[in-house]
């Protein structure tokens, strides 16, 4: 993508997200320099995502919905923050499902959407300071 169609995409996320633009921009810097060791591609699936995140009405607990073209077998995702350790879950790592195993190792993208999506939304000191 070019900077210019990458920075149209950007603007039109932010009028989907409902959040200024130069927040959203912001949190995408940040959170790439958090996952500095993340593929390109893993950071853009993450943003792509953003747009596919619901606020469950169960605290501490995000659905991502799948979709098949950014890898997705499923209708959607549960990711739950625990609290406790501050780490967080996804209904991709199951191991009893195809590629748990795999996926578990690392953190998945639903997951690396949501920490995004939290920054943006939510402001959530809580990524900037304790995930991983
Ligand atoms: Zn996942």
């Amino acid at each position: 993508m070019s900077y210019d169609k990458r920075a149209f995409f950007n603007s039109i996320l932010s009028v989907r997200l409902r959040v200024k633009e130069e927040d959203l921009n912001k949190a995408i810097t940040i959170f790439k320099l958090k996952f500095k060791d993340k593929s390109q591609s893993w950071i853009r699936r993450c943003i792509r995502r953003l747009i596919d995140i619901s606020a469950s009405p169960k605290p501490n607990t995000w659905i991502v919905r799948g979709r098949p073209i950014l890898g997705d077998y499923e209708a959607f995702y549960i990711i739950t923050l625990h609290r406790r350790d501050g780490k967080y879950s996804c209904t991709c790592y199951d191991p009893k499902k195809l590629f748990g195993y795999r996926r578990m190792k690392d953190i998945c993208t639903h997951v690396g959407a949501v920490i995004l999506w939290r920054m943006i939304k939510e402001k959530s000191i809580d990524d900037f300071i304790y995930h991983k």
